[in-house]
């Protein structure tokens, strides 16, 4: 059991077909060994025709386990090694009774099983089929001809019924898993998205950023191109925020935010690297476009028009520190940083609302 639930197969569980996979062999050991056990009991007993048939079922219990095993997956040919069988088992119990009519209720284990294994779409199916099948041979004049069993009319009154409420009970518990499920997923992915986006403005955050950089940065497939990293900053920040309020700065940092989505294209990397600075990376271009792009964003801020909150018009300009990465430069990504970090602080001494730019050689 532990080799079947290994530790570090865990967070794999919560794939549906890993997981009909793993249970589908938990499955065949149990069953196959169930099987095997009974055939034994049943030569003790002399029971010949159960004993070849829970015998048959161990054989192909066994077989299911090696396809398993092989092909490391779940298969249709598996789902029909096992469906087919707990068909014709079932009904074989129901037909022969088994050892003093007991046999049937081992089929009422199986809805609940059988939806766990199959999912509700086949477990539906299989688990309704032998519902008919037992109120076919149990209800009709028809089917009772064929039984070898004299069951009392209780038993065949009753039967079809205890079993319809285990076909419910698994279908209530499957349904449950698969709404659990379901919410883990979306409660998963709203988790993922809110660590990776900066609140206030709606960019991509710092984490994001250094995560996707450590990806892309370096594997460029045009080898005449650069790559190139360009840090923004809002030029006297501090004053709009000492002068009109923490709001009004907020607002202009939203603003600008909208601005630089809509200047870089969807295969830049664009975050908001923390205060009224921001960074994007472009996988590849030349330095000339580099350049362009850093004094388009420039001449957009500029062109902004906002205002504070009491209405005042106001001015924002940004600078902006570029490094480009031709092919063959060596140089880090966290280095690379230092660099654009270097022309930025070059384009703030020669009196902001500029680019600075170095190519790395
Ligand atoms: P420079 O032109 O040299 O960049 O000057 P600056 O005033 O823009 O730079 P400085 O680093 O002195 O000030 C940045 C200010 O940004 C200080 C900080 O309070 C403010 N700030 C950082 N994050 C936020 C934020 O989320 N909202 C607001 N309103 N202000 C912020
Ligand atoms: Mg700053
Ligand atoms: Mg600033």
């Amino acid at each position: 059991m532990r080799r079947l639930f290994d530790p570090k197969n865990y967070a794999k569980l919560v794939d549906d077909q890993y997981r009909y996979f793993l249970q589908m062999k938990l499955a065949c050991v149990l069953l196959g060994c169930t099987a095997l056990l009974m055939s034994v009991l049943n030569l003790f007993t002399k029971n010949w025709v159960m004993a070849a048939a829970t015998g048959a079922f161990f054989l192909i219990s066994t077989v299911n386990l090696l396809l398993l095993r092989h092909f490391k997956r779940m298969t249709t040919a598996n789902l029909l090694l096992y469906e087919i069988p707990v068909f014709a088992l079932c009904t074989f119990f129901l037909v022969t009774g088994g050892a003093e009519g007991f046999s049937p209720y081992w089929i009422l284990i199986v809805p609940t099983s059988l939806m766990t294994l199959l999912g509700r779409k086949r477990g539906v199916v299989l688990v309704l089929s032998i519902w008919v099948m037992s109120i076919l041979l149990l209800w009709t004049g028809f089917g009772r001809e064929w039984l070898q069993y004299d069951y009392g009319p209780v038993f065949c009154q009753r039967f079809p019924l205890v079993y319809l409420v285990c076909g419910l009970t698994g279908y209530g518990f499957e349904t449950s898993r698969y709404l659990a499920l379901k919410q883990m997923y979306k409660t998963q992915e709203e988790i993922r998205i809110l660590s990776e986006t900066d609140r206030l403005t709606g960019l991509r955050n710092r984490a994001w950023f250094q995560e996707r950089l450590a990806d892309v940065y370096g594997v460029k497939t045009d080898k005449d191109k650069c790559e190139a990293l360009l840090l923004m900053d809002i030029d006297g920040f501090k004053i709009i925020n000492d002068t009109y309020g923490h709001k009004t700065g907020d607002k202009v940092l939203v603003e600008i935010a909208g601005v630089l989505k809509g200047t870089f294209g969807d295969d830049t990397l664009l975050c908001r690297w923390g205060g009224e600075e921001f960074l994007a990376y472009l996988p590849t271009c030349t330095a000339e476009e580099a350049e362009a792009k850093g004094n388009e964003i420039c001449r957009r801020v500029r062109d902004v028009h906002t205002e504070s909150m009491d209405g005042q018009p106001l001015n924002v300009t940004i600078s902006v520190g570029v490094i480009v990465i031709p092919d063959g430069a060596e140089i880090a990504a966290p280095d690379a940083f230092i660099e654009a970090d270097k022309q930025l602080y070059t384009a703030k001494r020669n009196g902001r609302n500029q680019v600075s730019m170095k190519i790395e050689q």
